[in-house]
């Protein structure tokens, strides 16, 4: 096992990981960039090193600065938690080179996956089911006219580099195929610096549910079922939960054993999250993330699995701890991102924290680097606080996050905590009743309500 982890990463996602090593019995090394040097991740770990300035190109980012703090520390693993380096097959492969073990999969598996194109079809030859749209990259706005007349209307043009919900075009009717194609290529370039578009049908209502796999590569795979991530604001997660309101068991049983089948096929090391939009029934595979997931704090309440340190363990060359028949589901969990943004405006709002109270209790879980004192450095994603609920059953849950967002107090800046109190208590929401529009109907509906 590792002795001491590098964590190459900020905020609380550092601290979930910090967490983990340290009861794993594993030494920590925080980096940092000098905006961050205040932050709860630098505080907490073992040792910590500054690799640059505020900007994220010039420290997050920063392969040669990552690796000679590991070096300089001795640490034997990196982890990348999510964003920034986790999905950069290069970071893999330069810390592979260097004698470091990278906590993730393999750099051809990031490769793979981080090209929607040649992932889609490596996920369909496996036996997933598949967005109809085009069958690899398309080369001329007069191809693109021919495969959406094929699939019908209305069409996306997506990015096979693309990430984050950006890169992506609708193109409603035949005579708006040439500049949405266009339109497309050139955002695709300036955005990921590869122009490959791809043409999928545009499903009107569906709900975005991931299962979150698991595997050694050593032929062990597991899935630990789904979370629903619908709840999104440009194309952005907001909430999500663990199990779907929409699924039967049969279902998700079935897409479960898919998607553990299809990472077992190709030899897959890590966790890993499949993720489908599903409508009428059916699910359609959009992408595979080969990372840690924000929302996995969801899977962890409902089947009891670290999965950090699982990670750890796996890249650490053991076998996984479980088998699928070992994996069972308790209950219903929520999570709620909670950003540092204006709940109706969405404005940024970085700054001083000048109270700080989280919610505590029963099966109350507050992922955050937060505290009274610390001020949000305006250089970075607005998430400061996850707050994760469970309950025996989703009623309970909800019962508890209304109780746990009443009592949190993060005094000084604009947060999102308003939004999530009004969203579970609307009866959609209640209901299970949602789809992937849904948030951004009402969110603009309270504006014109206020
Ligand atoms: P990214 O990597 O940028 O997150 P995804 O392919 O995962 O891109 O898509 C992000 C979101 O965009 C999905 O959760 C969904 O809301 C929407 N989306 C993607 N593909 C489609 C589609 N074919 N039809 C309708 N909505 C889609």
């Amino acid at each position: 096992m590792f002795e001491k982890i590098l964590i190459a990463n900020r905020g609380e996602i550092a601290l979930r990981i910090h967490r983990a090593c340290k009861e794993m019995g594993i030494s920590t090394v925080a980096v940092h960039s000098t905006a961050d040097a205040d932050a709860m991740h630098v505080r907490l770990a073992d040792e910590s090193v500054c690799i640059g300035p505020a900007p994220a190109k010039d420290s997050y980012l920063n392969i040669p600065a990552i690796v000679s703090a590991a070096t300089i520390t001795g640490a034997d693993a990196v982890h990348p938690g999510y964003g920034f380096l986790s999905e950069e097959a290069s970071f893999a492969s330069i810390l592979e080179e260097h004698g470091f073990t990278f906590i993730g999969p393999t750099a051809e598996h990031i490769e793979l996956m981080g090209d929607k194109v040649a992932a889609k079809q490596a996920v369909e030859n496996n036996g997933v089911p598949v967005v109809p749209g085009s069958r690899g990259a398309i080369e001329s706005a007069s191809e693109a006219r021919s495969i959406a007349g094929d699939i019908g209307y209305p069409v996306l043009i997506k990015a096979a580099g693309g990430g984050g919900g950006r890169g992506m075009q609708i193109v409603q009717s035949a005579d708006e195929v040439e500049d949405a194609y266009r339109m497309a290529r050139t955002e695709a370039k300036a955005s990921f610096r590869n122009d490959t578009v791809y043409m999928e049908k545009f499903l009107e209502k569906p709900r975005h549910i991931e299962v979150q796999v698991f595997a050694d590569g050593q032929g062990g795979a597991v899935h630990l079922g789904e979370r629903d991530c619908s709840l999104q604001r440009r194309h952005q997660k907001v909430l999500e939960e663990a199990r779907s309101p929409a699924l039967t068991n049969a279902s998700r049983e079935k897409i479960g054993k898919i998607a553990s089948d299809a990472v077992r096929r190709i030899g897959y090391r890590n966790a890993g999250t499949i993720e489908f939009l599903y409508e009428n029934g059916e699910f359609y595979f959009i992408e595979m993330n080969t990372r840690l997931q924000v929302e996995h704090p969801v899977t962890e309440m409902i089947t009891g699995i670290d999965m950090v340190r699982e990670q750890i363990r796996v890249a650490a060359g053991s076998p996984l701890s479980f088998e699928q028949s070992d994996i069972t589901f308790e209950g219903h969990a929520i999570e709620c991102r909670i950003t540092a943004e204006h709940p109706e405006t969405f404005a940024p709002s970085p700054g001083l924290i000048t109270d700080y109270h989280p919610p505590g209790g029963i099966s109350v879980r507050v992922d955050s680097g937060l505290y009274a004192g610390y001020s949000i450095p305006p250089h970075y994603d607005s998430l400061v606080a996850k707050l994760i609920v469970h309950g025996a059953s989703r009623n309970e849950c909800l019962m508890r996050l209304r109780r746990s967002l009443e009592e949190f107090v993060i005094g000084g800046i604009d947060t999102t905590i308003p939004l999530h109190a009004k969203i579970i208590d609307n009866l959609d929401f209640v209901n299970g009743d949602y789809d992937i529009h849904w948030l951004e109907r009402f969110v603009a509906e309270d504006l014109v309500d206020n």
